[in-house]
């Protein structure tokens, strides 16, 4: 085998994507699979499976036997409840968009006020809901179920032992990152055995199944290393580390995600805190983002208008852009109408009016994140397609005040390729020891 290389793979909303990278971050090799999901819920796990499988498949075979290092990153809170005697699926996958109202007072009435399971959509709404309908009717099936999010069952085809998590996949089902452990209000709960143990994400967790192995030709060394999040992995990708950190998305809506030294969670604007190692990662989602953008013009026109703007000159237009009505962060308020006027003649200046005033609610988002308590932001880097936009980087650097970049890498399988890197370096850590 030749140059060691980490294998990241990614299970978003619409697809899956692998990227193979070496120690120095270059990609060797990738590629993509959209799933084909047929009948029932149990459709999409076979789904999601035949993309593993295919995605390994697509690796160039002479990269196969130099992989160290696997690691994996699946939708937050999608959910699969597997029997661990026999590796069946017996419910789901209950996807990250479900919502499962019916659970949520049992829920509310056992964890903390504006907890982050206090949602339909939380795992642990999923859990409950499942466990109070089939769970618990003490035929059996429920005392060999166990939980799995939808990265620990894709990395479980591939190492094959039960039980293992990581702490961002668990924190929507109420695992406490800064414990360490899940709390004393879910652990008294009857399915609290179904929950997994929980590593850090880019832990190694067991070498690949032989199986899985011999067909692929994949090496006896390499390892399976927990995940995280595909939102997490995809800030991952950016490669910044360190207290005042950011990412900022402009995709269809406007996302940031600050490394803070102290932790931040605030129900009422939506924001909420992933452990990073010895840090937090700090979140926050606005509904302004591109989706206006591409309400009024084409992605060509935006690229032409763009030309036309100055960005060093403030535009006087003052705008709330939204595709409707409503709004949860940086302004919580459900209400909220869109404000796009008065529109000038010029569409230049039109859209220089509201790549500012986007620009000034990223602001406005990153000084609430410091209001409520986290570091303050020093850098930011930019994902998504507004990231191709050099005169709103320019605009956006002069309101935030701080130096704005495009991210090199964007891709939640480029992050995950980084935590199995990780990993790989952790086992050889732990041998050495
Ligand atoms: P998502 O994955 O969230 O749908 P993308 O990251 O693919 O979004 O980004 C698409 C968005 O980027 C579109 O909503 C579009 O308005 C915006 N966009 C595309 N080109 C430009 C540009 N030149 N300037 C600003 N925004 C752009």
């Amino acid at each position: 085998a030749g140059t060691p290389l980490f294998l990241g793979i990614d299970f978003g909303t619409s697809g899956a994507r692998y990227a193979l990278i070496d120690r120095q971050g270059a990609i060797h090799s990738e590629g993509k699979r959209a799933y084909a999901p047929v009948g029932d819920a149990a459709g999409w796990a076979s789904s999601w499976r035949a993309a593993l499988f295919q995605l390994l498949g697509d690796i160039p075979p002479a990269h196969r036997p130099s992989i160290s290092s696997i690691s994996i990153d699946g939708t937050s809170a999608t959910t699969l409840i597997v029997d661990s005697e026999t590796g069946e699926l017996l419910a789901g996958p209950f996807l990250y968009n479900e919502s499962f109202p019916d659970a949520l007072p049992a829920v509310e009435s056992i964890a903390p006020a504006n907890h982050t399971v206090c949602s339909a959509s939380s795992t642990l709404c999923k859990l409950v809901s499942w466990w109070n309908t089939a769970g618990s009717d003490g035929t059996g099936s429920g005392s060999a179920a166990v939980l799995m999010h939808q990265s620990d069952w894709l990395l479980w085809l591939l190492h094959g032992q039960y039980g293992v998590s990581d702490y961002n996949n668990a924190l929507k089902v109420g695992y406490d990152p800064e414990a360490d452990a899940y709390p004393s209000w879910l652990m008294a709960q009857p399915y609290s055995r179904m929950l997994p143990s929980v590593m850090a994400p880019g832990a190694p967790i067991a070498a690949v199944r032989d199986d899985v192995r011999s067909q692929y030709g994949l090496s006896k060394e390499c390892v399976v290393c927990t995940g995280t999040t595909d939102s997490i992995a995809a800030f991952l990708a950016a490669r910044t580390a360190g207290p005042g950190r950011a990412v900022t998305s402009l995709g269809s809506t406007l996302a940031v995600k600050l490394v803070s030294e102290a932790r931040v969670d605030d129900a009422r604007f939506g924001v909420y805190s992933h452990r990073l190692d010895d840090a937090w990662l700090v979140g926050g989602a606005s509904n302004t983002g591109g989706a206006v953008l591409r309400q009024l013009f084409t992605d060509d026109q935006l690229v032409a208008l763009s030309r036309d703007i100055d960005p060093a000159a403030a535009s006087p237009l003052d705008y709330y852009p939204l595709p409707r009505k409503g709004e949860r962060f940086p302004v919580s308020d459900p209400d909220m109408a869109p404000r796009l006027q008065p529109r000038p003649e010029s569409d230049a200046e039109y859209l220089h009016g509201i790549l500012e005033s986007i620009a000034r609610i990223e602001a406005k988002g990153y000084s609430l994140l410091r209001e409520l308590g986290a570091t303050a932001v020093e850098e930011v880097f930019t994902a998504g397609g507004g990231a191709q936009n050099e005169k709103w980087t320019t605009i956006r650097e002069r309101v935030l005040g701080v130096p704005v970049r495009k991210a090199e890498q964007t891709e939640a399988a480029y992050g995950a390729a980084l935590l199995a890197l990780k990993g790989a370096d952790r086992r050889v850590g732990a041998i050495a020891s």
